[in-house]
């Protein structure tokens, strides 16, 4: 291999080191190797006595290289110190993390909160969004916010998002069986990512989920994100449709901080635009009632509902309503609920 070959090399190098930590060095050391390999042909077309500026500069990086090979080669026998040398506490302990998140599923450390959506003509619950959390061994619950890029960057999302779906359609369904006077005709929402959006089998997998688990089409939703359905710009329609021909319905969440073109929005078939918690915080600023106003009469002409996300407080409520925004999910209702508090929750008066 020539060394602009191995330029273009992925070279997969990886290596034990203590604590049974996996350390990936492949993007520390590729660009080392890369150099290793172009040092390593300089010197085999003996040119030596010749080298430009920049060909010695190689050499050297190589050497340098060689020299934290080594340093690797004794933290692969548990050195501590040197382990150190190669590699910062702080990088370490992001990769035990994400070693941790992978393993998250198989030892069962996921589960889901549910947060309620009211509507306010009729003071009724229409239903929950599913939220996930991690219970780390170690660290506790930990946010989605921290963990969900991190699974979308590895492709754990695919495997997770199958899980948050089974679980929520299943436990509305104990719900519905359990409780059919109150929860029959609620709805959960799950979240969806953009990798799950971007598979051209996700919506045949959601119907086999639903199948699975007994749960009717109309009682799940799904939201969307603006960015999912921007990253898969084809995909994202077929599948958006399919789903909506099934009688699922799609929400488009986090509304307004995506950037998507109105018309673009209009193309797909959607049921409700969730608008984004940073304008409900507006409303308490003067001048703050004009974008949540826009949205709400657009998505009316579009023969869209609306719900407002990040609701706190009963001003934010009374502006909602005379905005004609009349579904909303807050912390001024209730913060995410774990599943046992769910029943009584619903089944109980809401005042
Ligand atoms: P999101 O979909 O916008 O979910 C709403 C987030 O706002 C939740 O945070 C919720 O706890 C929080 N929230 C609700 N009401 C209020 C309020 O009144 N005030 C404030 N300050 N916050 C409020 P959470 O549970 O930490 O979730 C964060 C994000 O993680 C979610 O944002 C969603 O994008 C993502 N996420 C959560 N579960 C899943 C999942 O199962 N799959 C995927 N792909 N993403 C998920
Ligand atoms: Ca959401
Ligand atoms: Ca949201």
């Amino acid at each position: 291999m020539t060394s602009t070959q191995f330029l273009n090399f992925h070279y997969p190098v990886s290596t034990e080191i203590k604590d049974g930590i996996f350390l990936d060095i492949s993007n520390n050391l590729r660009n080392p190797l890369t150099a290793i390999q172009m040092a390593l042909d300089l010197l085999s077309c003996g040119q030596l006595g010749t080298l430009s500026k920049q060909q010695h500069h190689i050499v050297e990086i190589a050497a340098n290289n060689a020299q934290r090979l080594i340093r690797l080669t004794s933290a692969s026998k548990g050195d501590r110190e040197v382990v150190n040398t190669v590699i910062s506490e702080k990088e370490l302990a992001q990769i035990k993390f994400e070693q941790d998140l992978e393993k998250a599923l198989s030892r069962n450390e996921f589960s889901l909160c549910y947060q309620p959506i009211l509507s306010l003509k009729n003071n009724k619950i229409i239903g929950f969004e599913a939220l996930i959390r991690w219970q780390h061994p170690t660290l506790g619950t930990i946010s989605p916010d921290t963990f969900i890029p991190l699974t979308e960057t590895s492709g754990a999302i695919i495997k997770i998002g199958k899980w948050v779906l089974k679980e929520a359609c299943s436990q509305l369904c104990k719900w519905q069986q359990e409780f059919p006077e109150h929860f029959a005709s609620l709805t959960v929402s799950v979240n969806v990512s953009s990798k799950q959006l971007a598979n051209p089998d996700f919506a045949a997998e959601v119907q086999q989920i639903l199948q699975e688990t007994g749960l009717k089409s109309q009682s799940l939703v799904l939201e969307i994100t603006e960015t999912a359905i921007i990253d898969n710009d084809i995909q994202a329609k077929e599948t958006l449709t399919k789903l909506q021909n099934a009688g699922i319905r799609i929400y488009i969440d986090d509304f307004g901080m995506g950037y998507s073109s109105l018309s673009r929005l209009y193309e797909l078939p959607l049921n409700v635009i969730k608008i984004d918690r940073y304008f409900v915080e507006k409303l308490d600023c003067p001048n703050g009632n004009h974008i949540i106003e826009a949205i709400t009469n657009m998505a009316h002409n579009l023969g869209l509902e609306v719900i407002a996300e990040g609701v706190e407080t009963s001003e934010q409520i009374l502006k909602l309503q005379s905005l004609g925004c009349h579904q909303v999910q807050g912390y001024f209702l209730s913060k995410p609920l774990e599943k046992y508090a769910i029943a009584p929750f619903v089944c109980g008066e809401i005042q």
